[in-house]
């Protein structure tokens, strides 16, 4: 049986992101297996359903992260920035826009392909040193043992590692299998994505339009905009049937004249949504980081820039865990890991979840509420900006180089 310093189970955003930022490590000889269902990438195909036709914005932090891990120069040129933010609330006065420069003076991230996205992680991760890769085949089972947690492939392989970081997404049954406990909460709501052309250009604005039905996103995406559209369960059926020009109308009227007519749509794709967490997402020798640990709502774009924050610092754990000698598997190194993650992701969801409720409530009171909220933050520039912060999941920044190391045992 081979037996590795740290394997990945999950080759998505998440895993390939995390290979990377462990370099550190490969570079100092600890050896890492890297495990995927699906087959392995191309340059053209990333094959991973990570990497599948949605569009991602990317706060600053993962753009800054991206740029750190060496994959921001071959996505660079295919991103689109985020300049402004747009919020309304249909029906309702409450309306907000949020610009970048005035904030922050600079954009607030960027839009890219997932597709863009897997090429360049993987451009990057492929050249690493020490790694296994092992596409073609799913992670069946993981027995924990003292001294590393043994994985069992699909076709009867056999592995062993003194570290598993579980990055298999929010679909794959492994965490159940463990027997660690999730809450979830179904929003009976789903998310549709395309690509949208609209009679205006968007000049870096991205809308963020709540209505009853659901959020609704358009997003910079070079000549076009990144729809996502989210809808309850209920109205599934209705719209899965309807022509490109009948989704057009639907969201034309929904949307508004933001940027003119939105005059073309490319096929669309729909995702159940639900909020799932990770009750406590560690065992000896093991962690759940992503979609994983924290499947969240799609509004606001949190979920990869959560899942970046917690990588990044789950690898900067690893790296210098290793560079003193110890072993990271140990639990009480995990645990003291997890705590220092858990408030961003509790923040993080609870932001997410916040959103969706209050503003597709259509009791008066709530709706009264929301208009004077988003109203009120042109005359409070702090809160406009933590405002702004937490729309593109920075209000929790975890630094890239300077470790919070107080959180971390020495
Ligand atoms: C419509 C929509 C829009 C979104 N927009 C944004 C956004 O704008 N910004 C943002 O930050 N986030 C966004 N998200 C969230 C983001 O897509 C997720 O956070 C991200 O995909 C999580 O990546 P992951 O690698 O954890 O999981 P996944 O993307 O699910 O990848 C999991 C990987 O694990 C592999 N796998 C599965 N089972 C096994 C197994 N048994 N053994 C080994 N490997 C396995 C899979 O093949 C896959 O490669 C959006 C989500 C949706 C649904």
């Amino acid at each position: 049986m081979d037996t590795f310093d740290i394997a990945i189970v999950g080759g998505g955003m998440v895993g390939l992101s995390l290979a990377l930022a462990l370099k550190p490590s490969l570079e100092a000889g600890k050896s890492l297996v890297v495990i995927d269902p699906a087959p392995q990438p191309t340059e053209q195909a990333p094959h991973s359903p990570s990497f599948d036709d949605r569009a991602t914005a990317l706060a600053d932090y993962s753009c800054q992260a991206l740029e750190h891990l060496g994959v921001w120069p071959a996505l660079s040129a295919h991103a689109s920035a985020i300049d402004w933010i747009e919020v309304s609330d249909r029906g309702h006065l409450g309306y907000q826009v949020l610009d970048s420069q005035r904030l922050f003076n600079r954009p607030f991230g960027a839009v890219v392909s997932n597709t863009n996205l897997g090429q360049a992680l993987w451009q990057q991760a492929r050249t690493l040193p020490e790694v296994e890769w092992c596409f073609g085949e799913p992670v069946d089972r993981i027995d924990s043992h003292s001294e590393h947690q043994r994985l069992t492939l699909n076709r009867s392989r056999t592995l062993a590692a003194r570290q598993v970081f579980l990055c298999d997404g929010g679909r794959s049954p492994l965490l159940q299998k463990l027997g660690i406990p999730l809450q979830q909460q179904p929003y009976q709501a789903m998310a549709r994505i395309a690509t949208v052309r609209t009679e205006q250009p968007h000049r870096g604005r991205a809308y963020e339009r709540f209505t009853h039905q659901g959020p609704i996103a358009l997003l910079p995406f070079g000549n076009y905009c990144a729809l996502v559209w989210t809808y309850p369960e209920r109205l599934h059926k209705r719209i899965n049937a309807m022509t490109p020009a009948q989704q057009l109308d639907w969201l034309n009227q929904h949307f508004g004249q933001r940027l003119g007519r939105l005059t073309e749509i490319s096929p669309t794709q729909a995702y159940p949504l639900s909020l799932v967490q990770a009750v406590a997402p560690i065992r000896h020798r093991l962690m759940a980081l992503g979609n994983s640990a924290a499947t969240l709502h799609p509004v606001a774009g949190q979920g990869f820039n959560l899942a970046m924050r917690s990588l990044m610092r789950s690898a900067r754990y690893c790296n210098q865990s290793f560079a003193e000698g110890k072993e990271p598997g140990e639990f009480k190194g995990l645990q003291a890991l997890a705590q220092s993650i858990a408030a961003d992701q509790r923040q993080t969801a609870f932001f997410s979840d916040q959103l969706v409720r209050h503003f597709s409530s259509t009791n008066p009171l709530v709706a009264a509420a929301r208009t004077l909220a988003l109203g009120s933050l042109d005359r409070h520039p702090m809160a406009q900006k933590a405002f702004a912060l937490a729309s593109m999941g920075l209000l929790q920044n975890a630094p890239l180089s300077s470790a919070p190391l107080e959180v971390l045992p020495t």
